[in-house]
């Protein structure tokens, strides 16, 4: 089923990999002289060992634009030797292969708790000390075409992040970002596109930390992203109330309580189904996650609203206003009141000045 998931999408990468082509010629930066010094120690599929592809590798003829962030969800090993590194390419191989039906391993590279760095997928370490093309992975479904995947060792839902697979992990964004001229804030969490708790917890939260660790060391200005919240099994509070209120625009008869309870969560995971997580993703995220709501899925709740709506959008984006002060009503009416607001919030943002909710105002409010 992966297998056909991987054919159905060729089409459309042809059509991301012109466009993304196009837009590093405009705003990305070449690779800085220096980032040769910058390159770190990464063991090629051939060093651990890799199974052939069993089919042809996409090497697109563009730049990444993002570096998504993923762990395993496997245990967190002691065991931090390189032949221990070396064995978990060949497991993940392995299960990518032999279980999802993919071609190769998903991921562009493994990060080990030791501290190893490898290549995943055929070819992409070539790609990746070219500076001038990248292979497409099976990491972060609709972020396929334009993202490095980089897959760290261990489940970080609670635990420390190992210091030494934070250290390779600085080190091998800082080179993505000095070799593809990437923005250093441009470093996601899976969590970001998908509902899904990958990269876990602990890792999601340092990745602030990480953006500035890099930004600092390739002296690239760093963004940090406003991204959409991941909503847990028994969360509660506003941003549960105003996706009730979302859920219900959409047709779904599910209680405003703000409580993230089993008839609310059944109706989130029909949105997440109904986005479809059929492009190749990572094992965390392929492995069940009941009761997730998050990432792009947002994108099926959330309208575009202009003055004249109304109902229960226009009463979710009314109630997250509230929520950060803004003192309104929740009457459901997107007068000329509201798009006063709306205006004055997006200035305080530096957005564009206007009275739109748009998507960039949703993850604001959201977030
Ligand atoms: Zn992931």
């Amino acid at each position: 089923m992966m297998a056909l998931g991987e054919v159905r999408v060729a089409r459309r990468v042809l059509l991301a990999g012109g466009l993304a082509a196009t837009a590093v010629t405009v705003s990305g930066m070449p690779a800085v002289a220096g980032s040769r010094r910058m390159a770190p120690s990464i063991a090629s599929t051939a060093d651990w060992d890799a199974r052939a592809a069993s089919g042809s590798i996409q090497v697109l003829d563009s730049k990444p634009t993002k570096i998504v962030v993923h762990h395993t969800a496997t245990p967190n090993a002691e065991d931090t030797s390189q032949a221990h590194a070396f064995e978990l390419c060949r497991q993940i191989q392995n299960y990518h292969m032999d279980s999802n039906g993919w071609i190769d391993t998903g991921q562009n590279f493994t990060n080990s708790r030791g501290g190893y760095l490898m290549e995943g997928r055929h070819q992409s370490l070539a790609a990746l000390r070219g500076g001038s093309q990248h292979v497409r992975g099976a990491h972060a479904g609709e972020q396929n075409s334009v993202a490095l995947g980089i897959e760290n060792e261990g489940t970080y839902t609670e635990a420390a992040v190992p210091s030494a697979l934070w250290s390779s992990l600085v080190e091998l964004c800082s080179y993505m970002v000095a070799q593809y001229g990437i923005a250093a804030g441009e470093i996601y969490g899976h969590r970001d596109f998908m509902a899904t708790a990958c990269p876990g917890a602990v890792l999601y939260g340092r990745l602030p930390e990480l953006r500035a660790q890099v930004g600092a060391r390739t002296g690239s200005p760093v963004v940090q992203p406003v991204t959409w919240p991941l909503v847990v099994p028994g969360a509660s509070g506003d941003v549960v109330s105003a996706l009730q209120l979302l859920l219900r625009a959409r047709g779904f008869g599910v209680p405003v309580d703000g409580v993230f309870g089993a008839g609310t969560v059944r109706a989130a995971e029909a949105v997440v189904r109904r986005r479809g997580a059929a492009e190749g993703s990572c094992l965390a995220a392929r492995v069940v996650e009941p009761g997730l709501f998050g990432g792009q899925a947002w994108l099926e709740v959330t309208p575009e609203l202009v003055r004249g709506a109304e109902g229960d959008a226009v009463r979710a984006a009314q109630v997250l206003l509230r929520a950060r002060g803004v003192s309104m009503s929740v009457d459901g009416v997107f007068g000329d009141s509201m798009v006063s607001v709306v205006r004055e919030f997006r200035g305080s943002r530096g957005l564009v000045a206007s009275g739109v909710v748009d998507e960039v105002v949703w993850r604001w409010l959201l977030s």
